[in-house]
Formats: structure tokens, C-alpha cells, sequence
């Protein structure tokens, strides 16, 4: 659950510290924009991955796939600054999916 009044609150909080007039015109709504920017980025983190890779097909075969170029967008855990890349998995057909060999198994900046 994202408290966006929490949020709206640090921002403004930033925004004094760094020295800045939050009744400007152009950042007195910069508060809510944040707060309304984290909750979509954030949104994702109530979401069970295990619920989204929930569905699955059989195919009767049982060499490994490979999926390459899946575009991803997140946010560094470590700045709160948004990156993204690319990805490539694969998986056999047993629906685990697995990290392509010689490649890290997660995205991290
Ligand atoms: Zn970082």
C-alpha cells in the first residue's frame, strides 16, 4: 500500500532541505506530482509475480526457451532513481523459469 500523503509530506521535506521555496509556482504542486509518480511506479510491488506467471501451456517438447530483449523499467532500491534494460531468460518446459546461464539473475544498478 503506497501512503501518497506520506510521500507528499518527504518530498516537501527535500524540497525545504535542498534549499528550495515550495511556494514557487513552479515547484508549490511538485509534492503531489511525486506522490502521484511513486504510487504508479510502486504499484507493482503489491502484485505476486507467482500469480502473474501463473498460466502455462504445454507443448510436448522439452528443449529450453529463450527469451530475449523483454524491455524492463524499475527504480534503484539503493538512490530511488528509475533505470531500465533489457532482459533475457529462459526456461524449459517444465514452467520454472531459470536465469540464462553466465547471466546475473536479477536487474540492479
Ligand atoms: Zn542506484
Amino acid at each position: 500500500m503506497i501512503d501518497k500523503d506520506r510521500i507528499k509530506t518527504a518530498t516537501a521535506s527535500i524540497i525545504e532541505a535542498i534549499g528550495q521555496d515550495l511556494s514557487t509556482e513552479n515547484i508549490k504542486d511538485t509534492p503531489q506530482r511525486v506522490a502521484d509518480m511513486y504510487a504508479e511506479l510502486f504499484s507493482g510491488l503489491d502484485i505476486d509475480p507467482k500469480v502473474e506467471l501463473a498460466t502455462g501451456f504445454e507443448e510436448g517438447h522439452h528443449e529450453m526457451v529463450i527469451l530475449k530483449d523483454i524491455p524492463f523499467y524499475s527504480m534503484c532500491e539503493h538512490h530511488l532513481l528509475p533505470f531500465y534494460g533489457v532482459a533475457h531468460v529462459g526456461y524449459r518446459n517444465n514452467c520454472q523459469a531459470s536465469p540464462t546461464p553466465g547471466k546475473n539473475d536479477k536487474a540492479d544498478c
